[in-house]
């Protein structure tokens, strides 16, 4: 997809703080955060959302999930994680590639503070970066435990 974000971002012709790539999956950091470390999955073939995304690819993207999810309450210390993907308009969806946002929570609130309040600064996204690559083996560990070592 020529104009896609995404997928310029995945064929690295407009920026990202990347987190994760490897497997066909890449993560990056949303750069209108809800919160500090909010990221997003994205498969590095172009479907539109969850409706039209093979199985196996769905199943990759949630098994980053899983593994980001642990990474982060277990290893990090987040009391509460989101794990959100949008389908369509009517249901928030903005990028027509489809992402799952993995969102860390440390103020509370839910469903209604999910709402992005600031562009993401090179602090910000530096600082997270370094206290979550000690544990990025972790999502290879899920991949490699699901889909087997050699994909
Ligand atoms: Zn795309």
């Amino acid at each position: 997809m020529e104009n896609c974000i995404f997928c310029r971002i995945i064929r690295g012709e407009a920026p990202a703080y990347f987190i994760y790539r490897g497997r066909g999956v890449s993560v990056f950091l949303d750069i209108f955060p809800v919160e500090k470390g909010h990221m997003l999955i994205v498969p590095d073939e172009h479907y539109e959302s969850l409706h039209d995304t093979p199985p196996r690819i769905a199943a990759k993207l949630f098994t980053v999930a899983a593994a980001l999810v642990r990474i982060l309450r277990n290893e990090l210390g987040f009391p509460g994680v989101n794990v959100i993907t949008n389908s369509g308009r009517p249901a928030g969806q903005e990028v027509f590639h489809i992402h799952v946002h993995v969102i860390p929570r440390w103020h509370g609130g839910g469903w209604r503070r999910l709402v992005s309040r600031h562009r993401l600064t090179d602090e910000e996204a530096n600082e997270f970066i370094d206290m979550i690559k000690p544990y990025i083996h972790i999502i290879d560990e899920y991949l490699g435990e699901v889909f087997g070592e050699g994909m």
